[in-house]
């Protein structure tokens, strides 16, 4: 079968198979991103990892949002749906090309209004932030993810949270014997980024075995 995502290691193709076929469709906009991402790989969030997020976001009601990691803006589409109309979404891409497919899709959806794209290199863009976000996605380069944490972490409000995307890497974080020789640097960087959000004071995180690993971070209320 051709699953149209690439194997992860993380979980059993079985329990994937049987957990995607009980999640309901996306609509029709969002599909269509879907079909675009698998067909050029693109590695835009899995359905579990989506429907985790839909469970956060309507449960946490954040009201200011950051994402690091635009693509094509499925995940941003799919917070935008799951966020009240209020809800302000900042997003951050690298990429000119990501960047116009981006805004396109944003266009065409009903959610042009909730979501604004910054163009550039997540480490000088959040430099440049001075908003407090009460939810932030971390969905880009994954051997900065430690630094873009910590920038993270000051613009995130007391009870926030930040969830971050792929930190098990097809499972190369959690056994040696998966990591191929290219991918060492990321890994060991993958790894201290896990020890650090697990161990760093006033916050609590845990690793979740969907999609490509989720963590979940959150920041008490006493900070
Ligand atoms: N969140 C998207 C997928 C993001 S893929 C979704 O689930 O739909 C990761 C994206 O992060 C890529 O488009 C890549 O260009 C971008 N990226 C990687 N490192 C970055 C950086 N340092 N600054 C800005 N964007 C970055
Ligand atoms: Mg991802």
């Amino acid at each position: 079968m051709n699953r149209g995502i690439e194997l992860t290691n993380i979980n059993e193709d079985y329990i994937e198979d049987y957990i995607r076929s009980i999640t309901p469709k996306n609509n029709d906009n969002l599909i269509r991103l879907e079909q675009y991402a698998a067909e050029n790989r693109v590695p835009i969030i899995e359905p579990e990892v989506a429907q985790f997020m839909k469970v956060i976001l309507r449960n946490n009601k954040p009201k200011n949002i950051l994402e690091i990691g635009t693509a094509i803006g499925y995940s941003a589409l799919i917070m935008a749906e799951y966020t009240d109309e209020h809800a302000k979404i900042t997003t951050i891409e690298r990429r000119d090309d990501m960047v116009n497919l981006a805004k396109n899709n944003i266009k065409d959806s009903s959610y042009s209004d909730k979501i604004r794209i910054i163009k550039g290199e997540a480490e000088e863009v959040l430099l440049t932030l001075n908003e407090s976000y009460d939810f932030i996605f971390l969905d880009a380069a994954k051997g900065q993810y430690l630094e873009f944490f910590k920038h993270c972490s000051k613009h995130l409000a007391s009870g926030g949270m930040i969830m971050s995307d792929n930190v098990l890497f097809k499972g190369m974080v959690a056994t040696d014997n998966l990591v191929e020789r290219r991918k060492k640097t990321i890994v060991k960087r993958l790894r201290s980024f896990l020890q650090y959000i697990n161990n760093i004071d006033g916050y609590i995180s845990c690793v979740i075995p969907i999609g490509d690993g989720v963590a979940l971070t959150y920041k008490e209320d006493r900070l």
